[in-house]
């Protein structure tokens, strides 16, 4: 679906006229993305500044990295007068106390207004340890209110900031994230706080390229939306895609599996029965390494007028399928394999109407949570993404009051596109996601709500 803001915005001569006319017409920046497949040297043409603290730990990881994938690290003399970078990354892991945080001001004060539009904002911390001094822990968790406020201030120009936290041991783990949040397909996430740590299983140098060969993936809900553009994404990175939906649902299913080179499986996973056929059909491709459970459903009601079939009817697909289907899944799941949940940011938030709804969400956190931990030792990750408002039939067919009052408070001042989401999947199902287990990343454009 179109954003005709955006289109608008997109249009120069347009953009000029109710800039002149000093219209309060808001004109979200076009972002910048990228539908290709994996490069080896995503960010060839960027120029990136780096600082950090005199101490920094993470600095030379981050410049190896910013090499590896083509990205130029100049110095503000070389970027000269009316330069505008598009990276900017700054080390805070090292800054222990009240005084060391004017490091940030003093690295971002004089450049975030030089920032180049869709340009990336990317801070590096220390994972929130009780080991920490209460002053070093409290410094360390300012810089994530720091990074929020940025996010909200470089949206307009469709650039994102989010902040990578660093666990013990888990540097060596960092520069697959970093790769991804600099890149073109992170553009609708931002504000956001990631944490890499060692706890998932050592895994040595994932591929940048062609990252899911060989692999073969599950996705529930594949029909349409954003499990159709996930599947079609695992797809190009290499994976083996079996694709999930409703019986009723068959005929889109088989036309999205036949041009994917996929499988379609009929199930309706609110029927328990099928998880037997489910599993045959993951036994009969050879066994998983990546699952994909994104099949969900609204049934909105304040609590007053929710009849109970609605309430079960969400409970039964959003959290029940998705807790039965992995437990009879997992002795087809291989070693370093990828669970990846959708969440919501209702479940963060809340939502009118949505209790069931929010209540299926916020479980689904809680048990990625959990069964990180328990499958770390395998080397299986398991994550959540949580979108924000989400351009899609579900979002089409709201009012357009709300849609867009809904498009319209995000840092970014837009909806994002299933495309976007399904980029943040592919993502957290790749080998270089080995640091990040038991996580909610959302993928909300810096939502108002929910953040
Ligand atoms: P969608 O309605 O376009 O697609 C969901 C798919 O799941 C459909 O193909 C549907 O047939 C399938 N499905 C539903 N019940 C099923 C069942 N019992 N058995 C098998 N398949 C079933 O939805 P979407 O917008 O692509 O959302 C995908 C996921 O993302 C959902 O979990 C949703 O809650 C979540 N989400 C979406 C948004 C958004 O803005 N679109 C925002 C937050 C979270």
């Amino acid at each position: 679906m179109s954003d005709f803001l955006v289109d608008l915005g997109s249009n120069p001569f347009a953009r000029k006229v109710i800039q002149q006319l000093g219209l309060p017409v808001p004109l979200p920046a076009a972002l910048e993305r990228d539908a290709q497949p994996w490069q080896a040297r995503p960010l060839v043409g960027k120029r990136a500044i780096v600082g950090g603290a005199s101490t920094a730990t993470q600095s030379a990881a981050l410049r190896s990295m910013l090499a590896e994938a083509g990205a130029e690290v100049v110095s503000p003399e070389q970027l000269g007068e009316g330069g505008r970078p598009e990276l900017l990354l700054f080390d805070a892991s090292a800054v222990a106390d009240v005084a060391g945080l004017r490091g940030l001001y003093d690295f971002f004060q004089p450049r975030v207004a030089t920032l180049a539009p869709s340009g990336r904002v990317v801070v590096v911390a220390r994972e929130l340890e009780l080991a920490l001094s209460p002053e070093a822990a409290g410094v360390q968790a300012a810089v994530e209110g720091f990074v929020r406020s940025v996010a909200k201030e470089v949206g307009k120009r469709g650039a994102t900031a989010n902040l990578v936290r660093v666990g013990p041991g888990a540097g060596g783990r960092i520069a697959p994230v970093l790769r991804f949040l600099l890149s073109a397909r992170s553009a609708f996430i931002t504000g956001q706080p990631l944490l890499v740590t060692a706890r998932a299983k050592e895994l040595a140098a994932p591929p940048a390229v062609r990252p899911l060969a060989g692999k073969t993936a599950l996705v529930t809900g594949a029909a349409r939306g954003i499990g159709n553009a996930t599947a079609r994404l695992l797809a190009q990175e290499g994976a083996k895609v079996l694709l999930l939906d409703r019986p009723q649902d068959g005929e889109p299913l088989a036309r999205s599996a036949n041009q994917l080179g996929g499988i379609a499986v009929q199930a309706d996973l609110s029927d328990p029965a099928a998880t037997a056929a489910i599993v045959e059909a993951v036994q009969q491709a050879g066994g998983l390494d990546i699952l994909v459970h994104n099949a969900g459903i609204t049934r909105d009601k304040t609590l007053a007028r929710m009849k109970p079939e609605q309430w079960d009817g969400v409970l039964a697909v959003n959290l029940a399928a998705i807790v039965r289907l992995t437990a009879a899944l997992e002795p087809q799941l291989r070693a370093f394999g990828r669970i990846v949940c959708l969440s919501s940011v209702a479940g963060i938030a809340g939502n009118v109407g949505q209790t069931a709804y929010a209540a299926s969400k916020a479980g689904v956190m809680g048990f990625v949570r959990a069964q990180g931990e328990r499958l770390a030792s395998q080397g299986i990750t398991v994550n959540a993404v949580a979108p924000g408002f989400i351009e899609t039939r579900m979002t089409e067919a709201m009012p357009f009051a709300i849609r867009e009052v809904a498009r319209r408070l995000s840092a970014l001042s837009q909806g994002g596109r299933p495309d976007d989401v399904a980029q943040a999947i592919t993502f957290l199902a790749s080998p270089g996601a080995q640091g990040l287990t038991g996580q909610t990343l959302r993928v909300c454009g810096g939502a108002l709500v929910g953040a």
